[in-house]
């Protein structure tokens, strides 16, 4: 029903509800308050102290008062009582209480409680409603919604109080009945009714479990039913080749987490189903050689004379690079050629290599993600590896490849036509994450692809010794600096912030990079080569500065964020973090992972330039754990789950009203339920609920 057709919304506050989102009537019943307000607490006024702010049932002891104090300014008084007591109420430009508020008459009076000079107790502007037509706006609690200009938090209760007593009633419950018994949760109607005008908060929690269960257990259906329709779709059938030879020129064994990711990925390349597999594996957990292993088996899967190829794609060109280099010599060797294809090559370099792509001579193709989306031509491509997608991207791509018509995949793609089994079929993707998401979280946000997890690390390698230091141990940090560059060692120094002053936060002193490398460079290691490399560079700066590092022309490469993604410098053993305090454990975790990848001993300093006791606590953990899944686990709990996914940059629909964080409980229940009914065609009442889930996600 059309949201004009309740009272008081016309064409103008139409307008205004549709920016929230709401366009009909029964709009309103889903959109569940943000928070809530607390009117029901009635007191008596002896009991109240300046600062409460409660309600008071209480008689008008006088007519009320209008004083004009100046030019538009008018005061209007009175005096309430109790059996305890007197307060005095005091009104602004409010003429219509002067017959509002009548003598002998009691009203709930809400607001805030202060003091006057003679210590009177008063309250200012208080919401009234006569006592016994109370508890519309006073002694319950009170829905606020998220309101947009225009229209106030009044407007918007008195509006879902209406829909609710319209449409309540016609509400149906998708969580069967039995589920709800045995469960013990709340039914729809209770529910929707107590989220919005709850009767106290032991209903108030009930309503919340219930509809945070139902919202976590659909959306893992969702999941489930994409995981299903993508499990139906014919992909390559690729059957495992023997690796003998590839493992034979590595210098080291793999360790059994990359020999079960391995194993893991071609056993899906063999099935004749379209795989979808997330690698998750801690930073230096030798993710690039489960890559390899995966092409090299899918490109020979096809046959000697099949021309399948398998296409690698890194965030930034300099990783491209980096992977091009440990690739395409071993590869090589076992007869695969290997393309590598950036922004860097010159414009003949680019045709003859694309060339090689279209034509199946470049079996390897290596690049960024533009090379799927830069109209480059494959033969026959079977495999995509996505690799470091682990900010967000993963989330994204898979819901974007659920659209069946991937944004990513060039059109072509999806209609290749697949010589190995005569249909069409889109490749099969690999996605690699060095963020180690908690268990329960990647249930919830990865339900529609396989993981797998890869917890071990090579053996050998030295844990990166880990200090958190407040600003005294400056000058010692600078002596170490300075040891460590003339032992020919290379150090990391990352800021929160790139500098220029627009920052707001450069006046809370948050080390900025650009300012601070000019200091650094002038004042602190003169004799020092100092390097910058942030975000806001043009991408060749950008280049530039991060070969000269790798290069070792640069001793000291201080920078932002952006070394986080994957590059090796094996010669880099210290990571100096400034503010540390600000980033989250996981991505000092990141961070910490540019280290330690060489022989030598290898440092973590984080400067903490708060002086707060859980920011301390915070820094200890990453000073005591060198697993990533161990300090993400320890990072959910601390500081809730924004750190893994941002602000909303997860892809899927915005939660209502679940709490990634805090309601772990449900996560598992829904998940328990969600499991169970994963394998059935059709979700019965649940189904309504579900396509609607996955028509939101799918946009
Ligand atoms: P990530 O998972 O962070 O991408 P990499 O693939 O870059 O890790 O591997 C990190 C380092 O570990 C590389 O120098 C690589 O050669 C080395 N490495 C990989 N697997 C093994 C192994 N099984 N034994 C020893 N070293 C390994
Ligand atoms: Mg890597």
């Amino acid at each position: 029903m059309d949201i004009q057709s309740l009272h008081g919304v016309g064409k103008r506050r139409a307008s205004l509800f549709a920016k929230l989102g709401l366009h009909t009537a029964e709009d309103l019943l889903p959109y569940y308050p943000r928070a809530y307000e607390d009117r029901s607490d009635l007191k008596m006024i002896a009991a109240l102290a300046p600062g409460d702010t409660v309600c008071v049932r209480a008689a008008v002891a006088e007519p009320v008062s209008g004083h004009r104090i100046r030019g538009a300014l008018e005061l209007f008084k009175t005096r309430a009582f109790d059996a305890t007591g007197m307060l005095d109420l005091t009104f602004f430009n409010a003429p219509y209480v002067k017959t509002a508020l009548r003598q002998g008459q009691e009203y709930i009076f809400y607001g805030k409680v202060s003091s006057d000079a003679r210590g009177r107790l008063q309250m200012t502007n208080p919401i009234c409603e006569p006592a016994d037509k109370a508890g519309r706006s006073t002694g319950r609690i009170l829905p606020c919604y998220r309101l947009t200009a225009g229209l106030t938090q009044g407007f918007v209760r008195s509006a879902a109080g209406q829909a609710l007593e319209r449409f309540l009633d016609t509400l149906e419950d998708p969580l069967p009945h039995e589920l709800r018994q045995r469960l013990g949760l709340c039914e729809a109607r209770f529910a929707v009714a107590n989220i919005h005008f709850p009767q106290s908060y032991q209903a108030l929690e009930q309503a919340r479990r219930r509809l945070v269960f139902e919202e976590l257990l659909i959306l893992q259906l969702a999941l489930a039913r994409l995981k299903n329709r993508r499990e139906r779709r014919a992909g390559f059938q690729l059957p495992p080749a023997d690796l003998t030879d590839f493992y034979a020129a590595l210098p080291f064994s793999l360790t059994d987490d990359q020999q079960n990711a391995i194993a893991d990925t071609l056993e899906d390349l063999a099935g004749g189903s379209l795989a979808h597999r997330l690698i998750q594996g801690d930073v230096g957990s030798g993710k690039t050689l489960v890559a390899a292993a995966c092409a090299v088996s899918a490109i020979r899967g096809g046959g000697p004379a099949s021309s399948v190829q398998a296409a690698l794609m890194a965030p930034t060109e300099i990783l491209a690079e980096q992977h091009y280099a440990t690739l395409h010599g071993l590869l090589a060797g076992l007869g695969i050629e290997t393309a590598l294809l950036t922004g860097r090559l010159t414009a003949a370099q680019k045709r003859k290599t694309r060339e090689k792509i279209a034509s199946g001579q470049a079996q390897m193709v290596i690049g960024t993600h533009a090379l799927l989306s830069a109209g480059v031509e494959f033969r026959h491509l079977a495999l995509t590896v996505t690799d470091e997608q682990h900010r967000f991207g993963v989330r994204q791509q898979a819901t974007l490849s659920a659209k069946g018509q991937s944004e990513i995949v060039n059109p072509q793609l999806s209609t290749v036509n697949c010589q190995l089994s005569t249909l069409n079929c889109p490749p099969h993707r690999l996605v690699m994450s060095a963020t180690p998401i908690p268990r329960t979280l990647a249930l919830i946000l990865y339900g529609d692809m396989d993981v797998t997890v890869m917890r071990g690390m090579p053996p050998g390698r030295k844990p990166v010794k880990t200090y958190a230091v407040t600003e005294e141990m400056r000058p010692r940090i600078h002596a170490f600096i300075r040891r460590l560059a003339g032992e020919g060692r290379q150090i990391y120094i990352v800021c929160p912030t790139i500098g220029e002053s627009t920052e707001p936060e450069l006046d809370t002193g948050l080390a900025a990079a650009e300012e601070y490398a000019e200091t650094l460079r002038e004042t602190v290691f003169p004799d020092l080569r100092v390097g910058l490399l942030h975000g806001k560079q043009p991408p060749k700066a950008k280049e530039a500065a991060m070969r000269a590092f790798a290069g070792g022309e640069t001793q000291v490469l201080v920078s932002t964020t952006v070394i986080e993604v994957g590059v090796d410098v094996p010669n880099a053993t210290l990571m100096v973090v400034e503010n540390a305090e600000r980033f989250g454990l996981s991505q000092l975790h990141q961070l910490r992972g540019r280290v330690g990848r060489g022989a030598e001993e290898s440092y973590c300093v984080l400067f903490l330039q708060s002086r707060s006791e859980t920011a301390k606590q915070r820094l200890d953990i990453l000073c005591k754990n060198t697993d990533g899944f161990a300090i993400a686990e320890a990072d959910l709990a601390l500081r809730g789950p924004g750190d893994f996914f941002g602000e909303r940059q997860h892809g899927l629909p915005e939660f209502r009203l679940a709490d990634l964080s805090a309601d772990m409980e449900l996560i598992a229940l829904a998940r328990a339920e969600a499991e169970a009914l994963s394998g059935q065609e059709d979700f019965g009442e649940l189904e309504g609920a579900v396509r609607k889930m996955l028509e939101a996600m799918e946009g």
